[in-house]
């Protein structure tokens, strides 16, 4: 921490001063810190020195547009005085705005008559929005008495020289010393409200920092002052590990040394201006980024030793380059081709902003902003004009429409395995690298890819090196009775995961049959329904997809809780593109062979992973106990159980005294069976689930191949649910036979699924010895029994609850647990 008494700099961008609103915050902040002397530097308004520049562009075409648009900037202008200010001195404060719009209008009508503005009349105009935005603030501080050491309002034209070098402004450190010292009273130890952005030449003639400038009066001011500190507030958190509009998870840095800072800037993170850092550096002025919309948050500090971990701080990336490859066998071993070639782009003023020459010095190839790619083509072109004709340079090839991407991190240098990283994403990205630049500092690797993967490339490097590559983006179809309860599980489980697991499951999508939630860092769980009911957009199956599959995200997986028949079919497309489908929905299992082998055969040859537990008894572990037999070796020579949880209820219940209709009518109306019991009762069920095991052993079976004993009488199989029920009582007579012939051979009836490993397949109701195993099963319990080459005598069995929402969920959510554990996760 800074002396308590010395000057603290606080810098606010644009974002920060965009409305009345704004103004307000960042009085109660500079309010905070009155305490000791502070320089508070701003910028124009959101949007204003953009605006400004726009003007003068309409006036070079002679377009009388910017007659109203610096009508809309001043009336913004008064707009916003006159919300923050007192009538007085709002009047005052208009007063000038009014005037210096005149002085604009007369500057653009006559750019309007020569059709061009130069650099000077251009930065004339652009740097009124500091003026502006300082002059409005300084009043509302005096005002509001919230300077109590006084407010002084600083013109940083009148302070600050520069001299325009090839590398931008170098700012005459004497000179605007002793300026400041002219400007502020002596002594003077209140709050100084300063513009950024603006500065003087040595001629006196007013110029800019650049776009973004202001950072660089932050810390320009900074060292005039001898500032302890340096705090540059945005509209975000601090400096990104990427540009959060890209990257959506991009995480806060919290502390990055300055020259980790000056490459971040350079290569595109906007956040702060490259400049900056070069000031604060000379004196070691820390610098602090901070969210002027969460002061709370201790920000982003950069300095020039922070105490961090991180190999990798931060990735960007710049687009609009172009690449020109210099190619010939006359400039191996020739000492100097690279001082003429550089040294010639230096005189035509073209910026390059990576190099890279392979060590057989046959190529040499550079980046440039694509705007002066057809400059430079021609100054190499010069340049070499003949080695070009003697044929000792080949060819000169000019690529456009790249972008540059760059990993910075003082800590890459001495520690492996970084590059290797950076390479490993791309190349599972599908990004073709172009050129290749490491800096012998090691603190940058760069590389230059096509354009149009730039985002794709940005987001898959960043997770390789921020998230836990255990992240799984979970999109979930079908939030009814299964779904919500899986939904309900995992909310509550989510913390758990990530620290026992270091796995972080981000529910990114879900999907009922109508509406679509998608939410890029992860739906709030607690409230998915009301988000679903008021953020939701029309469903779309394709596009869900696509939205969980984030190509940023290591891992994506659908969970199918819906018993539909058209998201079955994608599964297949789904795991081609190597996302992981999770589903108690037994259709795409129980389809065709040919389409259940094709959907196999996608799977693996994606190496996606495909689960299916709670297809067959719910939550029990039915599939995984065949897996496992079979990949022991084992030989699987029957398996034999009771699968429906509704017709093992029914057949507990009957017992004869009660006619088996009512037993029907009574489970129905406690929720035991489907809402028309003849799904249940038909034994399909039953036997699309004897399908999923039998081709689980590998046998080819169909769903016809299946011999089925219907309980529904063959009159009533088309009527209506009503019909049905109303009618079943005329069939319980010959119920009740088959329960007395059982009976009196001391037996029970059991309604009983068989398969054996030649491939008989029958489902059916069977009577069994009371002693039987699956005599003795509660409600609805799901039993199965695996007679196999190890367990002969005395056979495996598997028992329990194999219905209802919560086991059934918990069948879900054991699969995603075995998919986290495909993929590596450990306890
Ligand atoms: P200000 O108006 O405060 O000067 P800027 O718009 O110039 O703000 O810069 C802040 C913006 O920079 C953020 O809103 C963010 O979108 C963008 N940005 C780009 N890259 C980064 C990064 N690596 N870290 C933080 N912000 C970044
Ligand atoms: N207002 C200037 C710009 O928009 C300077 C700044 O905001 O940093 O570039
Ligand atoms: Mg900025």
């Amino acid at each position: 921490m800074a002396e308590p008494s010395s000057w603290i700099v606080h810098k606010f961008g644009g974002s920060s001063v965009a409305n009345a609103d704004c103004f307000e915050r960042v009085a109660r902040i500079v309010q905070q810190g009155s305490g000791r002397p502070q320089g508070i530097v701003l910028s124009a308004c959101r949007g204003v020195t953009d605006g400004l520049l726009n003007l003068v562009t309409q006036a070079e075409r002679s377009d009388l547009a910017f007659e109203a648009g610096l009508g809309e900037l001043r009336d913004r202008h008064i707009a916003i005085a006159e919300a923050v200010l007192k009538p007085g001195s709002a009047a005052a404060f208009i007063a000038d705005l009014k005037s210096d719009c005149r002085d604009i209008l007369a500057i653009l009508q006559t750019v309007q008559l020569i059709r061009s503005a130069a650099q000077n009349v251009r930065d004339r105009v652009a740097g009124h929005g500091e003026i502006w935005s300082t002059r409005l603030f300084a009043a509302l501080l005096r005002e509001r008495g919230l300077g109590p050491r006084g407010v002084e309002w600083i013109d940083a034209r009148r302070v600050v020289v520069v001299r325009w070098g090839s590398l931008g402004p170098v700012v005459q450190w004497q000179e605007s010393a002793e300026r400041l010292r002219a400007v502020l009273p002596a002594g003077f130890r209140g709050t100084a409200v300063i513009t950024g952005y603006i500065a003087s030449d040595e001629q006196g003639i007013q110029t800019t920092l650049g776009r973004n400038g202001s950072d660089f009066s932050g810390s320009i001011f900074g060292a005039l002052l001898d500032a302890g500190e340096i705090h540059i507030w945005t509209d975000v958190d601090g400096v990104l590990s990427a540009d959060p509009r890209l990257v959506p998870d991009a995480q806060v840095i919290g502390a990055l040394s300055y020259n980790e800072a000056m490459e971040l800037a350079y290569f595109g993170a906007k956040v702060i201006h490259p400049q900056t850092m070069a000031p604060a550096v000379e004196r070691g002025i820390p610098i602090w980024i901070r969210n002027t919309f969460a002061p709370g948050k201790a920000g982003t500090l950069i300095c020039a030793a922070p105490d961090s971990p991180l190999p990798v701080k931060g990735i960007t990336s710049i687009d609009g380059i172009a690449m020109l490859n210099l190619e010939g066998a006359g400039m191996i071993a020739v000492p100097g081709t690279a001082h003429r070639l550089f040294g010639a782009l230096r005189e035509d003023d073209i910026s390059v902003i990576l190099i890279s020459q392979g060590s057989s010095e046959h190529s040499i190839c550079f980046a440039i902003p694509e705007a002066q790619a057809v400059r430079a083509e021609q100054v190499v072109r010069r340049a070499f004009d003949s080695e070009l004709r003697q044929g000792q340079i080949q060819s000169v090839a000019v690529d456009r429409g790249l972008s540059i991407l760059a990993v910075v991190g003082d800590g890459m240098a001495g520690s492996h395995g970084v590059a290797a990283k950076v390479f490993a994403a791309l190349g599972d990205a599908a990004v073709n690298v172009r050129a290749i630049a490491q800096g012998a500092s090691e603190r940058n690797i760069s590389v230059v890819i096509d354009g149009r993967s730039a985002p794709k490339a940005l987001r898959t490097v960043h997770s390789r090196f921020y998230l836990s590559p255990h992240t799984l983006s979970l999109g979930l179809i079908g939030p009814g009775t299964v779904g919500h309860v899986f939904l309900d599980q995992l909310a509550t489980q989510l913390a758990r995961l990530r620290r026992d697991l270091n796995l972080d499951v981000r529910v990114r999508g879900l999907m009922s049959s109508r509406r679509m939630l998608l939410v890029d860092g992860g739906i709030d769980l607690p409230r998915w329904r009301e988000l679903l009911d008021q953020e939701g957009q029309p469903a779309d199956l394709r596009a869900f997809a696509q939205f969980v599959h984030a190509e940023y995200l290591p891992h994506a997986v659908i969970i199918d809780c819906t018993a539909s028949n058209d998201v079955a079919a994608s599964y297949r497309d789904w795991l081609a593109n190597g996302i992981h489908v999770v589903t108690p929905n037994k259709k795409a299992n129980t389809g065709s062979l040919s389409s259940y082998r094709a959907l196999r055969e996608a799977r693996r040859a994606a190496g996606s992973h495909y689960l299916y537990e709670a297809t067959v008894g719910a939550g029990l572990p039915v599939i995984q106990t065949v897996r496992d037999l079979r990949e022991t070796g084992d030989e699987i020579t029957s398996i034999e159980g009771i699968l429906s949880g509704t017709l093992a209820y029914l057949f507990n219940v009957f017992n004869g005294e009660e006619p088996f209709s009512k037993v029907v009518s009574a489970a129905r109306s406690r929720g035991y069976t489907e809402p028309d019991p003849r799904d249940d009762l038909s034994g399909m069920d039953v036997a699309r689930k004897l399908i999923i095991l039998g081709r689980e052993m590998g046998l080819d079976l169909e769903i016809g191949d299946v011999q089925v004993e219907s309980l529904v009488p063959e009159a009533l199989t088309k009527c209506s649910i009503e019909e049905f029920l109303q009618r079943l009582p005329e069939f319980d007579a010959a119920m009740r036979k088959r329960y007395d012939a059982a009976r009196a051979q001391g037996k029970v009836l059991r309604y009983v699924a068989r398969l054996e490993s030649g491939g008989r397949a029958t489902v059916g109701l069977t009577q069994l010895d009371v002693r039987h195993a699956f005599a003795n099963i509660a409600l609805t319990d799901n039993v199965v029994r695996f007679a196999t080459r190890r367990y002969c005598d005395n056979p495996l069995i598997v028992q329990g609850p194999g219905a209802g929402p919560e086991v059934t969920a918990g069948g879900v959510f054991a699969d995603l647990l075995r998919l986290s554990a495909y993929l590596g996760t450990h306890v």
